[in-house]
């Protein structure tokens, strides 16, 4: 089994080696990452989702990460000690073999017999160290397999059976506390993510900025700081909303900068990390404004034919309402076709602004 140990001293951890052992949730690491987009420190184990690589730093106490702004994840805990056990070899090599298998639901006994401990002695250490019993812990995996599936698009029933459900009815019985909705719901619409926010000011007034560990997924202009809540709560109702902590991360105090720097047209780019979900079609629509270029504008029909769906003007103007991510996905850059502004999700005077600005400061 490979192992990863920070070495003695702070700033010795090899980053490379590092995102390995996040990546598969090493329960050996002795070491904590850091996800700048929620302000959030993890231990490599934790159960949570994977953030991106680009949002991630690593420290080698939870010291180190509290004095750089994060505050400790209520799920893996990494302030509380864990003494070694003699038995945490085998319940780290049991809590793998659980990720790796669960679609064949191992049984407790088989387990136990795995790791050469009795069955009751598994039960008792596996659930002092990890927090849940062996049958709790399967029931996580599986449940997280069956989101992830989901919420990836994947057929209902196949991500039913590959996750280790053996029927749609177990998964059924167990959707209203677990999904929150029917797995079909969540696939639409839901979410099950945290999303941490913060509100500023910026030149087009109060904006209100929402990331998950892999990016933004909110950013949107109100009139106060209720009215942005309430908009964000609409967005994403089933998704758990926690307010950044003060006093702010400094990456984040750096993104706003560059933005309120675009908006004010003194940059020109930005590269701020996106998560984003919609339908395939709508996917496809962002992904075009985000290539329409700093200070041009392109028609509603124009954008249709861009990606290939010539006739389908009215649910590309639709797709651009629903940008959950102003600025950033640049829908302000659609107007008609007779140079009229058509309509902005923020209002048309900021569009106006965005526009103004950006032609403003076009490289020449
Ligand atoms: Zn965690």
């Amino acid at each position: 089994m490979k192992s990863f140990r920070a070495s003695a001293g702070a700033g010795e951890i090899d980053p490379e080696v590092a995102w390995k052992a996040v990546a598969s949730r090493d329960a050996e690491a002795r070491f904590f990452y850091g996800v700048m987009t929620t302000g959030v420190y993890c231990r490599p184990s934790c159960s949570s989702r994977r953030p991106l690589r680009k949002n991630v730093r690593f420290y080698a106490t939870p010291d180190e990460a509290e004095r750089d702004g994060l505050r400790a994840c209520l799920r893996c805990d990494p302030k509380a000690e864990r003494r070694a056990d003699p038995a945490a070899a085998e319940i780290q090599d049991a809590v793998r073999f659980l990720e790796e298998h669960s679609g064949e639901a191992p049984s407790l006994g088989e387990l136990a017999r795995r790791s050469g401990l009795s069955a009751a002695y598994f039960q008792k250490t596996f659930r002092r160290l990890v927090g849940l019993s062996p049958k709790q812990y399967l029931d996580s995996v599986r449940m997280r397999k069956l989101k992830a599936g989901l919420a990836a698009g994947k057929d209902v029933t196949e991500t039913i059976y590959a996750s280790g459900y053996g029927s749609a009815s177990r998964v059924y019985e167990r959707a209203g506390s677990e999904l929150g909705m029917t797995p079909a719901q969540y696939r639409a619409g839901g979410r099950g993510v945290s999303i941490t926010y913060a509100e500023v000011a910026s030149p087009l007034g109060r904006m209100m900025l929402g990331a998950t560990s892999r990016g933004l997924c909110f950013l949107q202009f109100g009139e106060s700081d209720a009215d942005l809540l309430s908009k964000l709560r609409k967005e994403y109702p089933l998704a758990g909303l926690e307010p950044m902590a003060e006093p702010r991360h400094p990456d984040f105090d750096g993104w706003i900068e560059a933005l309120n720097g675009y908006l004010a047209g003194i940059r020109t780019s930005l590269d701020l990390p996106l998560d984003v979900r919609g339908t395939a079609f709508q996917m496809r629509v962002w992904k075009y404004l985000q290539s329409i270029p700093y200070g041009e504008a392109r028609s509603y029909s124009e954008v249709a034919a861009g990606i290939g769906e010539p006739k389908a003007v009215r649910a590309v103007a639709t797709a651009c309402a629903r940008n959950t991510v102003g600025v950033l996905i640049p829908c302000h850059r659609v107007i008609r076709s007779n140079g009229e502004l058509g309509g902005y999700r923020w209002g048309l005077e900021r569009k106006r602004v965005l526009i103004d600005t950006e032609r403003a400061g076009r490289p020449a």
